[in-house]
């Protein structure tokens, strides 16, 4: 079966909804969204909370793991992506953070026109409806809602206060004038419901006659006339079909999906490509290379008090009186993010801008997505904010349903190994402060006889987990080996574009979801100005 548009976006996420929806506003071109994961119709989706349910569950999430990593003394880790309309905006932590200016001034200064700072910010406005009001950083009216925080506990004030006693300035807005400070969180809620892309995006523009949106759509490679991308082979509930486009396909499946489906179609590596009998197309060494992502070290404080949320909601009375609350009033623990609150900071090792970003939660549990534990503790998770690290992402046969290899080499360079170390030292000194130290009866993780930088780094290698924002396995850029140019085009072809998190030059320094819609934006913009 055959069906054919002028415009066929790959991946209904972050990006690929932006897309969808502004391809398709002016009501003059024909637009199909192919999507392999299903509606967003699972409820634990929109409730804030839901990601608990979400991540790791095949039918919401890829359930994808890394190969065992060495930075990691051999550990392998689940990543999460969502498989689902939304994508990964359908499962995520709902943190609202865009990055700082300088990591566009820095893609700017890159070669890639168009993307610096000033140049990225009307997207991000344009995109967003700002709870607090427009002003020269944010905007109103946008599909995108951001809220503000409507939970806490009195820990929370104190982390924070605490972070402020250590040096960190006090900042409400981390993605106004600058992003050093410490604060709460605003979300990517409506009404204490999840917003994600789809809710954003997709649903006002649902019944537009010219969109398409086919779920179960698993794409299995672009096909090609004369080096001009022209069809996408995909199967729906097994059966074959090609969704031909007229005037372009735009490529938004992820990091992980993009640069996996520009192999199946014979746009990368040679070697790799022939390895599994693939045409190659286009030899373009770097698909799947320059892989990034934020690494998260999960300190976890014993607290000597019940003030957490492992003591409240180990609680079933307790328990049915939160799910009460969420269902009368969409506040309470079920409206909570992944984080309260955040920090953005300097270590020794930074002396210009933030370089390392704390998630604050009134709770603990071993893992994300694993139940509390059972006695009072908080965690204080540190990341580095621009790891040097770098991994890839690589097919690992010509079927598209299998995993592609993911190496992550985390910790893999000097600065990143430092970072981590001076990450552990600089969450030590908050915990010895005035505002937080009443609280504490020993430190859980790391493990508190680690003193030198070599145990510190032992414990960081052996604790840390990602934070889920693997990015630039397409990267954006004007050098021979750049997958795209900076108007995302794909190189060595025609007709073809990428538009996600994976064309982003370096990650940038924060969580990824607004970017990854300020990328679908700005794409959708230039698709059009170049019709
Ligand atoms: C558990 C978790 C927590 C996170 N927390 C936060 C947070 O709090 N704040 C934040 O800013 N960021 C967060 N992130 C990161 C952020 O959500 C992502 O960076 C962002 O959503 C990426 O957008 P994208 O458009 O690049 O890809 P995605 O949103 O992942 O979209 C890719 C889409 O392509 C589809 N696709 C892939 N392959 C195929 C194929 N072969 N055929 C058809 N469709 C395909 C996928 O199913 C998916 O829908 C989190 C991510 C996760 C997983």
């Amino acid at each position: 079966m055959t069906r054919q548009f002028d415009y066929v976006v790959i991946g209904g996420g972050s990006a690929g909804c932006v897309l969808a929806n502004r391809l398709s506003a002016d009501g003059t071109s024909t637009v199909a969204l192919l999507e392999a994961g299903g509606r967003d119709w699972n409820p634990w989706i929109h409730v804030p909370v839901g990601y608990f349910k979400t991540i790791h569950n095949p039918n919401t999430d890829w359930c994808y793991s890394t190969e065992p990593d060495p930075g990691l003394n051999g550990r392998s880790l689940k990543w999460p992506r969502g498989k689902v309309l939304g994508g990964s905006s359908s499962i995520n932590g709902l943190l609202y953070v865009r990055g700082q200016r300088e990591d566009y001034d820095h893609w700017a200064s890159l070669g890639c026109t168009g993307w610096s700072y000033e140049e990225v910010l009307p997207f991000f406005k344009r995109a967003e409806n700002q709870v607090n009001g427009e002003d020269e950083y944010h905007g109103v009216g946008g599909p995108l809602s951001v809220s503000n925080m409507t939970f806490s506990r009195p820990i929370c004030d104190d982390f924070l206060n605490a972070v402020a006693e250590n040096g960190t300035p006090i900042n409400h807005d981390i993605n106004g004038a600058t992003q050093e400070g410490v604060g709460y969180y605003q979300l990517t809620t409506k009404n204490g419901r999840r917003c994600s892309s789809a809710v954003a995006y997709l649903n006002p523009a649902r019944s537009r006659p010219n969109l398409t949106i086919i779920t179960h759509a698993m794409v299995h490679r672009i096909g090609f006339t004369d080096k001009t991308a022209d069809r996408v082979h995909i199967t729906r509930k097994g059966e074959p079909s090609e969704i031909i486009a007229n005037k372009e396909i735009v490529l938004s499946a992820g990091a992980i999906g993009s640069p996996q489906i520009l192999q199946l179609s014979g746009i990368g590596p040679a070697d790799l490509l022939q390895e599994h009998g693939i045409k190659v197309e286009h030899h373009a060494k770097e698909v799947g290379k320059n892989l990034q992502d934020h690494l998260q070290i999960r300190t976890v404080y014993k607290t000597n008090k019940p003030v957490t949320l492992n003591d409240q909601l180990s609680n079933p009375l307790q328990k049915m009186g939160a799910g009460l609350q969420y269902i009368l009033q969409r506040k309470g623990p079920l409206s909570m993010a992944a984080s309260q609150v955040y920090a953005f900071c300097k270590t020794r090792l930074s002396n210009n801008r933030p370089d390392i970003q704390y998630h604050f939660q009134p709770l603990s549990s071993d893992s994300p997505g694993e139940g509390l534990n059972k006695f009072s503790a908080f965690t204080a998770s540190v990341c580095q904010l621009r790891p040097e690290s770098r991994g890839e992402i690589n097919i690992q046969s010509n079927n598209a349903m299998d995993h592609p290899s993911i190496q992550a080499n985390y910790l893999s360079t000097e600065l990143d190994c430092q970072t981590a170390v001076e990450s552990l030292r600089f969450t030590r000194k908050i915990m010895e402060t005035k505002a937080m130290s009443g609280h504490i009866k020993c430190e859980h993780l790391p493990d508190p006889t680690a003193q030198t930088d070599a145990e510190l780094l032992e414990q960081a290698r052996n604790i840390a987990n990602t934070i889920y924002h693997p990015t630039s396995t397409c990267r954006m850029g004007v050098d021979e080996f750049a997958v795209v140019d900076e108007r995302l085009r794909v190189k060595g072809v025609n007709g073809l574009r990428v538009a996600d998190a994976s064309i982003m030059p370096e990650i940038v320094s924060g969580n990824t979801n607004a970017p990854a819609i300020m990328i679908g934006e700005k794409a959708a913009d230039m698709i059009l100005a170049d019709r």
